[in-house]
């Protein structure tokens, strides 16, 4: 799932090749990505676009009619730039392509989404805000104001366990399941701690690894071809995704704990004392 840095890239990729460029066609492919229809899609067909921005995930794409196109990938959606676009409608309901976007210059870009789930999701808004996720977002982490007593005000009364606290889009915008995983692991925090129970010092380590962690992956993606982000953002995890190898700090083994729709990583040397964390399906498992 594309998250803060993958979207950042692509908000960098889409400013270079669509500012200044009149959309021909806007074309869903698929029945349930469309969000919004009022305005209709066909309003963003015609519009020159004057600018690129990213809101926590969520991709917006301004025109000069004032109209927004936002784009949230979701889960397994992503966007495939084309310097040259087939002739012709997408077949709907064939494939993954959800939806296409097309350059009067005969460019281009399709945002895809595989498997069976359908969660990507397109709006035509004169108001990003009208977009609920975006509404609902909390302050985006990178930016300027974003500092550590921020950071501890958000977590005060933060009753969840810090995974559930740095995923939720309205707390702090950008950070999905990839990584969070990534920052604990940098902040040597278990993933069960208590947001609320932070010391001064700890929330200063949780900042620094928060950013740190942000900061190094956008450099990272930044300039990488769409096509590559993805495993460009896969090479550069260190803990999510890599149950059974060694951390690349200590040398143990990373573990993993599952839940119904997801999975989170981490290094018990690193971050909860050695010990593993309980596994609530295996341990139901083995009940
Ligand atoms: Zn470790």
């Amino acid at each position: 799932m594309p998250e803060l840095p993958e979207v950042e890239a692509l908000t960098d990729l889409l400013t270079e090749h669509l500012v200044g460029l009149r959309v021909a066609r806007v074309l869903p492919a698929a029945v349930s990505v469309l969000k919004t229809y009022d305005p209709p899609v066909t309003a963003f067909e015609g519009v020159r676009v004057t600018g690129v921005r990213r809101h926590g995930k969520f991709l917006d794409l301004a025109a000069d009619s004032g109209l927004h196109l936002v784009i949230h990938l979701a889960r397994a959606g992503w966007l495939q730039w084309r310097d040259r676009l087939p002739d012709g409608r997408p077949k709907p309901g064939k494939g993954p392509l959800a939806l296409r976007v097309a350059l009067e210059t005969g460019e281009g870009f399709d945002l895809t989404e595989a498997g069976t789930q359908k969660r990507l999701a397109v709006y035509v808004v004169r108001d990003p805000a009208q977009v609920p996720g975006i509404a609902r977002l909390g302050p985006d982490p990178l930016a300027a104001d974003f500092d550590e007593a921020r950071l501890a005000a958000l977590l005060k009364d933060e009753r969840r366990r810090l995974k559930g606290a740095l995923r939720d889009q309205s707390l702090i915008a950008g950070v999905g399941n990839a990584y969070s995983d990534e920052i604990l692991h940098a902040a040597r925090m278990s993933p069960f701690k208590l947001a609320a129970s932070l010391t001064p010092e700890e929330t200063h380590h949780l900042y620094e690894a928060l950013r740190g962690t942000l900061t190094d992956a956008v450099e990272r993606s930044r300039g990488v071809a769409a096509g590559r982000l993805k495993s460009e953002k896969k090479s550069g995890l260190r803990v999510h995704g890599r149950t059974g190898e060694p951390c690349p700090v200590c040398g143990d083994t990373i573990r993993e704990v599952s839940f119904s729709d997801s999975s989170l990583q981490y290094c018990p040397t690193c971050q909860t004392g050695g010990k593993p964390l309980a596994d609530r399906r295996l341990s139901r498992l083995l009940k």
